[in-house]
């Protein structure tokens, strides 16, 4: 699939829930967020379907997000079934990684190739004030149990504050560099005020090489995070869902009134 731009478009980002075990400061408000109900989160045979219309539309590249995708009911099930499709070359998930150490080996086994894992700190204390509630050891071990599980490259991501204070995020890539694994910087964004960051280490962030698009958990295809046009898969279906998503791709990321991380998953 090729958008207006000439860009290709073959990566799906599909968002497998709202809810999440953390509050992080930048993501979710305390209390939390109204969740969205069962009936309108599209069930793993939808999210699979989904899934493998967009691969008949040349998409190689799925990421598993959320919310937190291992909150999810289902998920090493889901992970099967996306693992089964033909013409998938990368599987990917982006987790907090607090439930890795229960499930790395299990995603593993249903053909998840990688994970990447969100970190912004080595500081316990640090940790516990962003996510409001996280156990930074429990993340610690989630990473050794992924690399035990053959889970490979990992990544780590670690959110830059709005104040650009780096101190916390290179000891992150200092440990990264220890261990073999790969850190990327994100600079905190709001989309709402259309505060947009390049992904330091990675490909988010850059339009003119934009090859995104991202599934809700309530089914809706956004062609980007920063704008509020979706088409619904259970509206539409999934092809012309994804078709009339490509066709709208904006050049650029401009401002979202009613996208969340928590919704669409980074
Ligand atoms: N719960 C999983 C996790 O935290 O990895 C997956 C979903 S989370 C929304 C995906 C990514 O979005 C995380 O790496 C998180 O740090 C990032 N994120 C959330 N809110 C952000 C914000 N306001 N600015 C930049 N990145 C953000
Ligand atoms: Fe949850 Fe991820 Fe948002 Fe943190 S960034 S609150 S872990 S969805």
């Amino acid at each position: 699939m090729y958008d207006s731009f000439h860009r290709p478009i073959n990566y799906l980002r599909v968002s497998v829930t709202d809810r999440c075990n953390l509050r992080c400061v930048y993501c979710m408000p305390e209390e939390g967020v109204p969740y969205i109900p069962h009936s309108r989160v599209l069930s793993l045979e939808e999210i699979a379907e989904a899934v493998r219309v967009a691969v008949d539309l040349g998409v190689h590249k799925v990421r598993l997000t959320g919310g937190e995708p291992l909150v999810r009911k289902g998920i090493v099930e889901l992970v099967k079934m996306l693992s089964a499709i033909d013409g998938i070359k990368d599987l990917a998930m982006t987790t907090n990684g607090v439930l890795l150490t229960r499930y790395a080996e299990k995603l593993k086994r249903a053909g998840l190739d990688r994970v990447n894992i969100s970190l912004d700190t080595m500081d316990p204390e640090e940790y516990r004030r962003i996510t409001r509630r996280g156990d930074l050891n429990e993340v610690l071990e989630g990473i050794k149990a992924a690399r035990r599980a053959g889970l490979f490259p990992i990544k780590l991501n670690a959110v830059i504050p709005p104040n650009g204070d780096r101190s916390q995020a290179l000891q992150v890539a200092e440990f990264a560099k220890e261990n073999g694994f790969q850190a990327r910087f994100i600079q905190q964004m709001n989309l709402q005020a259309g505060e947009f960051s390049i992904v330091e280490g990675g490909e988010g962030g850059n339009c003119a090489r934009c090859n995104r698009l991202r599934l809700s958990s309530e089914g809706v295809v956004y062609p980007c995070l920063f704008s509020d046009n979706g088409y619904s898969i259970r509206r539409f279906g999934p092809r012309e869902a994804f078709l009339k998503a490509v066709k709208h791709k904006p050049a650029q990321g401009l401002i979202s009134n009613n996208n969340t991380f928590y919704k669409l998953g980074g």
